[in-house]
């Protein structure tokens, strides 16, 4: 049986996947396994960093492998810890937590938020806001966390203890603070899954301005937005806003799994010995490639991301085909005449790889996406959407 048949007789059902068969990889340029070659658009959805066999993170990740692969939280690991350590210089946050995920980072927030306000504000003081069309991952409280009922539908009971409100709408965020006692709000700065939809500026100042005068916390979920994707480190850091926890993982570790949840002075505190664990969190593996990846996201790297970007916006601009393209950086949506569907097929025919986010077409390159293959690709997007 060939991979194909094989993945549908033993791999659970739950990607819809494109027949390609991805087995190798040079920077941006993605190779299947007939020899055909595509440039890639995706990143493996925003996670191969500086894209697909880099020389800095192989050598970060194999001479790690020399040393030792894990040794458990029973124990120090300089990777682990290094990295904190610049993480925490990057953000001014305090204190960082390390699991495997975007959703357990989001699971260590709600956690953090919780505590917080529990222990501030009295038992009841545990509710989270979060924004309508939002995405937190899908451990059944981070579903929970996410402002889209789609998610809801087949595993309910969802966890208590979130309210969704409307991005954009300081009116009835107000109203819901002031009607509630609420820990925490929790978004993302520009709504990735839910179709690249940036969250109005003003409100998001708004809304932090409120929760910094009534001892709420400010949590921003940079899983997708962060490490350089917005031509930022952390797409906050385009909003003039100091968050109180940031949760980040996707292209954090450059390809490999790792999930953080960064703590502000505010919550530096908030867990003591027990109060939360993971048997992979930390790992040096994968910490010595987050380190490898975040030195590299200097100002250089930061000014190419917003460069690239402003070039895939104007070869797009009043193109037939393309209604708009929106998101920051090199996190592009763009909404096409035809069905975002029809448009991801062919332009894998023709040898571009895109993903799709709700109705839009979606991009994540590799931050160091070498300009010619950026503008070949967005040449072929552009055929495609005619
Ligand atoms: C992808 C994503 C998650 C979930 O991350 P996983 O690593 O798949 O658990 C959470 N939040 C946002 C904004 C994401 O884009």
């Amino acid at each position: 049986m060939d991979t194909f048949e094989l993945d549908s007789k033993y791999v659970a059902g739950t990607y819809k996947r494109f027949p390609v068969e991805i087995v190798s990889g040079k920077g941006s340029v993605l190779t299947d396994s007939d020899g055909k070659n595509y440039i890639d658009l995706g990143a493996g959805i925003a996670v191969n960093t500086f894209g697909a066999g880099d020389k800095d993170f192989k050598e970060a990740v194999t001479g790690q492998l020399d040393m030792i692969q894990h040794t458990s939280n029973l124990y120090y690991s300089r990777p682990c810890t290094e990295l904190a350590k610049i993480l925490c210089e990057r953000t001014g946050m305090k204190k960082v937590f390390f699991n495997n995920s975007g959703a357990e980072a989001n699971e260590c927030a709600i956690k953090a938020g919780r505590k917080y306000g529990t222990d501030r504000r009295g038992e009841d003081c545990y509710t989270i806001i979060t924004l309508r069309n939002s995405f937190h991952g899908r451990t059944i409280t981070t579903l929970s966390a996410t402002g889209q009922d789609k998610f809801h539908e087949l595993f309910r009971p969802m966890t208590p203890g979130f309210v969704h409100v409307t991005p954009g709408d300081f009116e009835e965020f107000k109203s819901v603070c002031e009607n509630n006692k609420i820990a925490a709000f929790m978004f993302e700065c520009v709504q990735g899954e839910g179709g690249v939809v940036p969250v109005d500026a003003d409100y998001i100042k708004k809304a932090a301005e409120y929760c910094k005068q009534n001892d709420i916390l400010l949590m921003v979920d940079e899983v997708q937005t962060g490490n350089g994707r917005t031509g930022k480190l952390y797409s906050y850091m385009n909003f003039d806003i100091e968050p109180d926890v940031v949760t980040t993982a996707k292209g954090l570790a450059g390809g490999l799994p790792i999930g953080a949840c960064l703590l502000g002075s505010k919550v530096e505190n908030i867990f003591g010995y027990g109060d939360n664990g993971s048997t992979f969190g930390g790992n040096p593996v994968s910490c010595a490639a987050a380190v490898s990846i975040i030195k590299r996201i200097d100002d250089k790297l930061l000014d190419g991301v917003v460069r690239k970007g402003r070039m895939v916006r104007e070869a797009l601009k009043d193109a037939p085909g393309i209604e708009s393209v929106t998101g920051l950086g090199l996190m592009l949506g763009i909404k096409t005449v035809k069905p975002a569907s029809e448009v991801i097929s062919s332009c894998i025919e023709k040898g571009v790889l895109c993903l799709s986010a709700k109705d839009k077409v979606r991009l994540l390159p590799a931050l160091n996406i070498p300009d010619d293959l950026l503008r070949d690709a967005v040449e072929i997007i552009k055929q495609c959407s005619i």
